[in-house]
């Protein structure tokens, strides 16, 4: 923790063979971190081509796995954050023969699997979205539907939905979808955020710039680093230390009030999770 209060990384991977796993969990917590949401890598990263809804259980239970080690290691808690990476549909539809029907048809049934572990406690949260890149419209539309099924999930289960979508910071529409579902919208938060977003909750990349804005902005925001512990890709996204480092930032920079914002009352507001109840204090 930093001067007693928690942090949280709400969107960093962990591999549980090929990288640093449990050592970048050491890294966090050694320059203060104490909560973090461990998000499954791409099932097609940890070597599943899946084929049904079912063959996502694999990469679902071994990041369980990992985040039980991971909770051992931090005066907080940590919790997985379950779901179909978007950019499957490309590697189905490109590379494996899928009409982009069939690849909505199977990333729906790997979201609704997700949802069993939500619903039996052993995930937090759900992950989806749509190509941050350009893609045709069936696709467009396919991953479309793929993330509605993740919104009527988490209206049913009352679980946040985690996205990876188009950079833009305005997604209103999007967010309404989820209300048509029955889902709250701050409970969708969008990972990869800038410092300011409409719509969803925005989970802010960890960069001065960006966290300024948001701290300046004062509503609700979460912080992230989306480290993807890639041996292939050291230097690809922020390191697990940065959430903790730029929490100091920001609070020699006067900004306590946002810290408090996005390590205590955004995580309650959107997950319903106590970062501060859930931290051992000596
Ligand atoms: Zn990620």
């Amino acid at each position: 923790m930093i001067d007693d209060r928690p942090v949280m990384d709400d969107h960093l991977h962990l591999d549980p063979d090929a990288h640093r796993g449990i050592d970048a969990v050491r890294d966090f917590a050694r320059v203060g971190g104490t909560h973090l949401l461990v998000v499954n890598k791409p099932s097609w990263h940890l070597g599943v081509e899946a084929e049904t809804g079912s063959d996502f259980r694999t990469v679902f239970e071994r990041t369980i796995e990992i985040v039980d080690e991971a909770a051992n290691e931090l005066e907080g808690n940590a919790w997985p954050v379950l779901g179909v990476h978007p950019g499957l549909i490309t590697r189905l539809v490109d590379d494996r023969g899928f009409d982009p029907e069939e690849a909505r048809d199977l990333m729906q049934a790997g979201i609704d699997v997700a949802a069993e572990y939500v619903d039996s406690g052993e995930a937090l949260a759900l992950k989806s979205g749509r190509p941050h890149y350009e893609v045709d419209d069936d696709v467009w539309a396919a991953s479309n539907a793929v993330m509605r099924r993740a919104f009527e999930h988490g209206a049913d289960l009352d679980c946040a939905v985690q996205l990876h979508a188009e950079a833009s910071e305005d997604m209103t529409a999007v967010a309404d979808w989820a209300t048509d579902a029955g889902l709250p919208s701050h409970r969708v938060v969008k990972h990869y955020a800038s410092g300011r977003l409409e719509g969803p909750t925005p989970s802010v990349m960890a960069d001065k710039d960006r966290l300024q804005t948001a701290a300046e902005r004062g509503e609700p925001f979460l912080m992230e680093t989306d480290y993807i512990d890639d041996p292939d890709r050291p230097g690809a996204v922020l390191g697990p230390k940065t959430v903790p480092r730029r929490v100091r930032w920001l609070l020699e920079n006067g900004f306590e009030e946002a810290v408090r914002i996005a390590h205590v009352e955004t995580p309650k507001r959107v997950y319903g999770i106590d970062t501060e109840a859930t931290l051992e204090r000596d």
